[in-house]
C-alpha cells in the first residue's frame, strides 16, 4: 500500500471514531431526556481540567463540553430542567450516607470506606448519589421520587475517576 492510501485509510479510521463517538452521545443524551423530567450534571471544568495533561485526553475523548451542550438544548426542546452542580462541590468526597467529608481521595481510588459512618463506597456511585441529591435540592423535587441513571462511556479502558460518571437522572414517578 502506498504512503498516500495509507494515509487516507488512517483519515477515515479517525472519522469513523468521531462518527461513533457523536453517534453515542447524541443516544445518550437524547435517551436521558426522554426518560427524565430532571437531569442533574455536575459543571466539570473542562478547560482547566484540559490543561492537565494527564486528563486532556481522557476529558477531550469523552466529549464532556458536547454532551453537556447537547443536553442542554436537548432539555429546553423537550421542557426538562437541567440541573448544573458546582464543579467544587466536592461530589466524590462526601459520603453520601452521612455527609463525612474526607480530606483527600486520589483519583486512582475506586473504592473507599467512610470514617463516620464504616459505609462502603464506589467512588462513582457515591459522587452521583451526591450530585443527584444537590440537583434535587436545587430543582426542589421532594426526595421520594428519583432514581439516578448512570452514564458511561463506550469501551470504556480509560481512568473513569477522571470522569466521575455522576450525569444522573431524576426519573418520573411510574
Ligand atoms: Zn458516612
Amino acid at each position: 500500500m502506498n504512503r498516500r492510501k495509507a494515509k487516507a485509510k488512517v483519515a477515515r479510521a479517525h472519522r469513523k471514531v468521531r462518527n461513533a463517538r457523536a453517534d453515542f452521545l447524541h443516544r445518550t443524551s437524547t435517551n436521558l431526556i426522554r426518560r427524565a423530567d430532571t437531569i442533574v450534571i455536575e459543571d466539570l471544568a473542562v478547560a482547566n481540567m484540559v490543561k492537565n495533561r494527564r486528563l486532556a485526553r481522557v476529558i477531550s475523548d469523552a466529549g464532556w463540553g458536547e454532551f453537556r451542550r447537547q443536553l442542554e438544548y436537548k432539555a429546553e426542546r423537550a421542557g426538562r430542567t437541567l440541573v448544573v452542580i458546582d464543579r467544587w462541590y466536592p461530589s466524590s468526597k462526601t459520603c453520601s450516607n452521612c455527609g463525612h467529608l474526607l480530606a483527600k481521595l486520589s483519583l486512582s481510588t475506586r473504592h473507599w470506606t467512610c470514617p463516620g459512618c464504616r459505609t462502603r463506597h464506589d467512588r462513582d456511585i457515591n459522587a452521583a448519589e451526591n450530585i443527584v441529591a444537590a440537583g434535587r435540592a436545587v430543582a426542589g423535587h421532594n426526595p421520594g421520587d428519583a432514581c439516578g441513571a448512570g452514564v458511561r462511556r463506550q469501551g470504556s479502558s480509560l481512568p473513569q475517576s477522571a470522569l466521575k460518571q455522576e450525569t444522573r437522572a431524576v426519573r418520573r414517578p411510574a
